[in-house]
């Protein structure tokens, strides 16, 4: 998939979830493509949605964040870019690698489309509709506004650590 396309449909979604991670989200939805520029750049050979498109270190990325560690949600809005990414190509006919220890590639949707067909174009714009339509219920300020504000909070010491934890789960 083009990277205008990674970037509506990671950028769309984000919005409506939360607004100022919509930069980070963008940068992590491209980054499985620019990641292979970087490994070329220090020499090493790397297949085109290769090691840096495997679904599962996505994923894991995108949990851990989620769920473990992250800070203010920069991690986590960067890991789900790239789950958006891999999940995108899948649909392509050359799928992604679905973990490290197969060859196999996944599919969704049966893998119909080739990369810079029409159909692409078609599925962002369908993607970035939707999401303008839940902003709009949400009223534009993102469905989960302070969702990365309490750990910031918890940072600068206003809240406590049992708010924190009570709290860091609880969207609206
Ligand atoms: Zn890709």
């Amino acid at each position: 998939m083009k990277w205008l396309n990674h970037g509506l449909i990671a950028g769309a979604v984000c919005a409506v979830i939360s607004p100022p991670h919509v930069p980070i989200c963008i940068a992590g939805a491209t980054a499985p493509d620019w990641l292979e520029f970087v490994f070329k750049l220090s020499g090493k050979r790397i297949k085109h949605r290769g090691v840096t498109h495997i679904f599962t270190h996505w994923l894991t990325a995108a949990l851990a964040t989620s769920f473990i560690w992250d800070y203010q949600g920069i991690g986590m809005a960067f890991a789900w870019g790239g789950v958006s990414h891999i999940l995108t190509d899948a649909m392509t006919v050359s799928g992604v690698p679905f973990s490290p220890y197969s060859d196999r590639r996944f599919h969704l949707f049966g893998g119909r489309f080739r990369t810079g067909d029409p159909i692409e174009y078609a599925i962002a714009a369908g993607v970035v509709l939707v999401c303008i339509a839940l902003a709009h219920l949400t009223g534009g300020q993102g469905f989960a506004p302070f969702f990365y504000d309490w750990s910031g909070m918890y940072d600068k010491g206003l809240i406590d650590a049992l708010e924190w934890k009570t709290n860091r789960f609880r969207l609206i």
